[in-house]
């Protein structure tokens, strides 16, 4: 039994970790209204994450969008057991080996054949970069080499490396580094809160299409690809859209020979509803074909770095020659791990038996009756909901609201990290009815003790 305590973790990791996301001196810090506090973890079980010191947290946001079944899942810690007594890990490059090809067959099979390719990498933003080379590396290869040039949206997140950051438009991340970042054109987002008085969510869409449009009509012959986060741009705070926008977007980038890449890091794996949530835009009543589809996060169920590029035929195609230029070279030394794609063959195994999508159905409808009390909150705007995400922004003139409502949702047995004045849900697939109320009840609490 472990005798140590959360005092001991604190100090220790204070001095030897540089911890992300974070300023460090916010940790120092004990006194409010600066303080962010360090928790240490000592074990998860299901939802829940205990303390050395016999504290609990139920897993609001799925330990930064990546769980989905739970923390040490009896299923998926049984298949990396066996999975590490015949191979940890062999290179990719030249060697094979059975879980990267099952992954890779079930993928496309779950894209209808249309992605039949996966690449492989460990995080999201190297994802990102991938499908961004291969885009470019594809025109080059077709003798269109003046497409050089790629499209984002406003308030868009695809991950932190420099080349990433090319297509990231959140300015607390970005702007440091914006001079060693070849930027994007940023084009306005179809999120529904932007929406004129008598506008609907497709009017908005609509309206950022037309935007879309117009930026291709004059430009499209210099553009590679337009990258969007389908139906809800996670790190801008959960800015929710119309699958409207997804269609036309479809449609304009075929028109200007453009490529469409779905960044379905956070919001792919059953988030919003459906496996894939650009699946929920349909052209003729079948699903959008993006070009190029990025998959981390919840892919490996959370258990271990995992990240996923599928390809179009046309695309893979491009790059078959005897020429070793014309490939696509692009390598990580962990690149296709046995041990993250058969995590990831498990996450999928407890999606095809458990039928988790019409399980979240009825989880997602509970989490929107348990919030629902809060749209009559006079501080309460935009409660909002796409499957399994479910958010609502306050009106706080506080620099300090989102420290003030993580540290009183905390104290409340609850881990809930608000995006600046966006405080949002997204818990693991696994939460049970009387979990969503103990969240909600959080939220509750710590909204009243965060604005008071
Ligand atoms: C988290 C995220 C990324 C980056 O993934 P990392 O593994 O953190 O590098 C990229 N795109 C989206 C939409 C994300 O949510």
């Amino acid at each position: 039994m472990d005798q140590s305590s959360n005092a001991d973790w604190l100090a220790r990791s204070q001095a030897a970790v540089w911890h992300p996301c974070t300023q460090m001196r916010h940790h120092a810090q004990t006194t409010a209204p600066g303080h962010l506090p360090l928790v240490p973890i000592a074990r998860g079980e299901g939802a829940w994450l205990h303390d050395f010191d016999g504290k609990r947290y139920l897993d609001g946001i799925s330990s930064w969008w990546t769980n989905l079944f739970g923390h040490a899942n009896p299923r998926i810690n049984a298949a990396l057991k066996e999975q590490l007594e015949s191979l940890e890990h062999v290179m990719l490059a030249g060697f094979t080996h059975r879980p990267v090809v099952e992954l890779s067959e079930r993928l496309s099979a779950l894209t209808g054949g249309r992605l039949g390719h996966a690449f492989y990498a460990s995080d999201g933003a190297s994802a990102t970069e991938i499908a961004l080379k291969m885009s470019f590396h594809y025109w080059r290869n077709i003798g269109r080499p003046e497409k050089t040039e790629f499209l984002c949206l406003a308030g868009s997140y695809h991950g932190e490396t420099v080349g990433a950051l090319a297509v990231t438009d959140v300015a607390i991340f970005k702007d440091a580094y914006a001079p060693l970042v070849r930027a994007a054109t940023v084009l306005p987002s179809p999120d529904f809160r932007l929406g004129e008085a008598g506008e609907t969510p497709v009017d908005v869409a609509g309206r950022a299409a037309a935007a879309l449009a117009g930026h291709l009509e004059k430009h499209g012959e210099k553009i590679a690809a337009l990258i969007v986060e389908p139906l809800v741009q996670g790190a801008a705070g959960m800015a929710m859209y119309d699958p409207e926008y997804l269609r036309l977007a479809r449609q304009l980038c075929d028109r200007h020979e453009v490529h469409l890449i779905c960044d379905e890091i956070a919001v792919g794996c059953g988030r919003t509803g459906t496996f894939f949530a650009h699946e929920q835009a349909q052209i003729d009543g079948q699903p959008i074909r993006p070009d190029l589809v990025c998959l981390s996060k919840g892919i490996s169920g959370g258990y271990l770095p995992l990240s996923i590029v599928l390809s179009s035929d046309t695309i893979y195609h491009a790059f078959l020659d005897d020429s070793v230029a014309r490939a696509f070279l692009h390598s990580h030394s962990y690149t296709g791990n046995p041990l993250a794609c058969r995590a990831a063959l498990a996450t999928l195994d407890i999606f095809e038996s458990d039928d988790v999508l019409a399980g979240n159905r009825a989880r997602a409808q509970r989490m929107a009756s348990a919030l629902a009390p809060l749209a009559d909150h006079p501080r309460v705007e935009y409660l909002r909901q796409r499957g399994m995400i479910a958010a609502f922004d306050v009106a706080a003139d506080d620099p300090y609201f989102s420290r003030r409502f993580y540290r009183a949702a905390l104290m409340r047995e609850a881990l809930v990290r608000p995006i600046g004045n966006t405080v949002y849900l997204m818990p693991p697939y696994i939460v049970g009815d009387d979990e969503i109320d103990h969240l909600a009840h959080a939220i509750r609490g710590a909204l009243e003790e965060a604005l008071a």
